[in-house]
This record gives structure tokens, C-alpha cells and sequence, in this order.
């Protein structure tokens, strides 16, 4: 049974199939998903939804498919983790991490968003799948098309972190290293999308691809209680995740599963990659691309599809929008694996650094409860910690050079 409608466009309204289009030919809008709540309302509801097996497809009238998931099933679902040592570390009252960094298959919240993909993609007949990534969406189609036995070419920057490369090449696709940043990347890849016949994740499925997202909130909502938080602070790279957070509480709002839809979203970039930051603190309608420079590679988009969206949702939501050097991104890194014993990758180092500032800023109240995204695994991106976290204590094997060389706790 199937609960869309179609596609809309977010700019005119104007209502197309649902095809594998991502543009409007009237306005060039980008085109949403567009689900029939009231026959949604009907079968869903949080009783049902705790029945089933705890993945993102617990929600699955909710996400752009007409069959059964094929992918990601044991995607989502992901811990969110009172971290009360750092709530001490911070001072403030209640804040949770929702932690992605242990998702399945890949350990970043893009297995979400290419388990809707792929699923589409066959739904559409398609044989080949491609995406254009900063890294994390690289690992998650070349591993989730690998076992879905469909054909894989992956476009990325050429300068990417070693163990995003590696993490990759292991599954065996056409890995193709453009000498260039993102936004090259994504422009040749859109280029190749109108002359092959291939599921571009993020370009010509990107409508469908990016729904994915919402389960994000919709796990913290129903981890909660169905009590969203005061507060989200969510990364940025092309501006679609922080959008569809929203768009999901709005959702749980509008089917009753929550009674208030009050959560401020708040925007988290690199200072060496903040176009979305900027227009906010500049209060501007139109995103100024940048050239990016930071070790936040997985949010290095100079250029965000999704700006204008990602600054609207700050604002209606009432957020606000905060960016941190790299200094500061590994000073978080390393705060939240001593207080929580995780280890997040340089995008959870920025929302945490974001999360601090806008504390200190009094824009998030101490007394008010604060889940932080955590979207990437540390060990993807060790090279940002390289000489920053001290070294191993070298002693030979015997008891007197132990003692004589290891300090006491
Ligand atoms: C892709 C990515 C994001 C942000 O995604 P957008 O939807 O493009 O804003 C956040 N964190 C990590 C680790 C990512 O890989």
C-alpha cells in the first residue's frame, strides 16, 4: 500500500509523479515528497510503531516507498545516551547525544538516507547506482550496493580522509577521485546524471533519498517519550538533514504523536566552510558560495543545495546558527570521548563545539534539555587528531621499567 501522493515542488507547489525527477520545470525548485497524512493517520501510531523491529522502517508509511524495504533494514535506531558527564563538563541540566556514529552498515547517519535511496532505486528499475559524497555517503553506497548486488560508481574530492577512502574501496565500487572540492564534484556528477541512465542518490533521487533523514527525529522523538527536547543542534554540509529533522517533528506533530512542535533546531558549521552560518548572522535570503578550508571534510560543501531551506528552518524553529574553528572542533572531539566514551569524527566535534558556544552565548538556557546530533565515527577521520592527543607510553617488558615510566591515575 503506498502513502504518496506524489511530488510537489517546494518553491510553486506545482505537483508532478512520482518519478525519478528532483526538479521543477517551471520554477527549478526542488521537489518534495508529498504523503497522504490522513490515510497515514489511520494505521500509524506509537503503539503500532513500538511493535515493530527497532530500525528506521518502524516509520515506514512515513518514508517515500510503495513496497517492502529492500535496504538498510537493520539501519537506525541508533542510541540516544543521557550523557550526564557531560551535562557536569557543561553545566547544564539534561542533554542527550544521538549517537549515529554506530549506525549500520557504516557508522554515519547517510546508511538512513541510502536505504530509502536504494530501496527507490529499484522500486524505479534502475541497475546502477551513483552518488557524488564528502565521504560518509560514499561509504554507505558502496557497502548497502554491494549487498543489494547493484552496480556502484562513487564520486569524491580527491583529498579525502584515508579512512574514508579506504572504507570505500573495500566494498568494490568504481571509486572515481575528481582533483577538485565538492562542489566540483557534484557539478560533474549532475552533468554524467542527464546523459547516464544511472540512481544518482543525491541528484536524481535526492526527493526521495533525503526523507531518509526524518527517521532522525523521529527516533528521538519516540526515545523521548513522544517529549521532543527544547533543543537540537544539528551539522550542516548541504543543509538537508537539519530541514528533515524539522519536517519530522512536524510531521509527529500533525499525526498527534507529539502535542507541541516547540524544538529550536540550531545550525552547526565549520568556520572554514559556513556559508549556511553566515547568511543566518547576516540575516540573508541567498547563500554566498565559499571555497571550503577546514578538517570538517564531511561538511565541506562550499555551495549547499539545501541552504536557503536550512537557514528557513533555523529560523522558524527559532534557532540560532553558530560556527567553530578547527581548533575548537578537536578540543570537542576529545571532550565528548572523555566524558562519554565516544568517538565522533570531525562534523560531531563541530556540533558539540557549536552546542558549548551557544550555551555559553545563553542561546541554549542550562535548564532546558539539549540532544546534540552525533552523525560520523571518529575513526573515519584520524587524521584531524594527529599529534593532538598525546602518544602511547613506551616501556620495556619487565615490572621495573613499568614502574619506573607509568604515572599514577
Ligand atoms: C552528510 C553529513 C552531514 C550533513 O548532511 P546534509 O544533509 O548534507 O546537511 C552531517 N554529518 C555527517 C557526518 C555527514 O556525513
Amino acid at each position: 500500500m503506498s502513502f504518496i501522493k506524489g511530488l510537489k515542488c517546494r518553491e510553486c507547489a506545482r505537483v508532478y509523479p512520482k518519478e525519478a525527477l528532483y526538479v521543477c520545470e517551471y520554477c527549478f525548485g526542488p521537489l518534495e515528497v508529498d504523503y497522504d497524512y490522513a490515510k497515514i493517520k489511520k494505521v500509524l501510531n506509537p503503539k503500532v510503531i513500538a511493535k515493530r523491529p527497532k530500525n528506521m522502517w518502524r516509520y515506514r508509511e512515513l518514508l517515500p516507498i510503495d513496497g517492502k524495504p529492500t535496504d538498510g533494514l537493520d539501519s537506525g535506531f541508533t542510541p540516544l545516551i543521557r550523557a550526564k558527564n557531560l551535562e557536569k563538563a557543561l553545566g547544564v541540566k539534561e542533554l542527550y547525544i544521538k549517537d549515529d556514529s554506530v549506525n549500520h552498515p557504516t557508522l554515519s547517519f547517510k546508511d538512513r538516507v541510502v536505504a530509502v535511496a536504494l530501496s527507490k532505486a529499484k522500486e524505479f528499475g534502475f541497475d546502477t547506482v551513483a552518488c557524488a559524497s564528502t565521504g560518509n555517503l560514499a561509504n554507505s553506497v558502496a557497502a548497502q550496493s554491494a549487498k543489494a548486488n547493484l552496480k556502484r560508481y562513487i564520486f569524491i574530492p580527491a583529498d579525502l580522509e584515508l579512512g574514508k577512502i579506504v572504507g570505500t574501496l573495500i566494498y568494490n565500487p568504481i571509486l572515481v577521485a575528481v582533483e577538485g572540492n565538492y562542489d566540483q564534484v557534484n557539478r560533474l556528477c549532475s552533468e554524467i546524471a542527464t546523459i547516464y541512465k544511472w540512481a544518482f542518490v543525491n541528484i536524481n533521487i535526492r526527493p526521495y533519498y533525503a526523507e531518509g533523514s526524518k527517521t532522525y527525529a523521529y527516533e528521538i522523538a519516540e526515545q523521548l517519550n513522544f517529549q521532543p527536547p527544547k533543543h537540537i543542534v544539528v551539522p550542516c554540509a548541504g543543509g538537508s538533514l537539519i530541514t528533515k529533522i524539522w519536517k519530522g517533528l512536524k510531521e509527529f506533530h500533525k499525526l498527534g504523536f507529539i502535542d507541541r512542535c516547540d524544538t529550536k533546531i540550531h545550525a552547526a558549521q565549520a568556520t572554514g566552510c559556513a556559508p549556511i552560518i553566515t547568511a543566518f548572522k547576516e540575516n540573508s535570503d541567498v547563500i554566498k558560495p565559499v571555497k571550503p578550508n577546514t578538517i570538517a571534510k564531511s561538511l565541506a560543501i562550499g555551495n549547499p543545495a539545501d541552504g536557503v531551506y536550512a537557514v528557513a528552518t533555523v529560523k522558524k524553529s527559532k534557532g540560532f546558527a553558530e560556527d567553530v574553528s578547527d581548533d575548537e572542533i578537536v578540543q570537542a572531539i576529545k571532550l565528548l570521548a572523555k566524558t562519554e566514551g565516544i568517538f565522533t569524527e570531525t562534523a560531531g566535534g563541530v556540533t558539540l563545539g557549536v552546542t558549548q558556544k551557544l550555551i555559553k552565548q545563553r542561546k541554549i538556557p542550562k535548564d532546558e534539555s539539549i540532544v546534540v546530533c552525533i552523525t560520523g565515527n571518529g575513526l573515519k577521520t584520524q587524521e584531524a587528531l594527529t599529534g593532538r592527543i598525546g602518544s602511547p607510553i613506551k616501556i620495556k617488558p619487565n615490572l621495573a621499567s613499568f614502574e619506573e615510566s607509568v604515572p599514577r591515575f
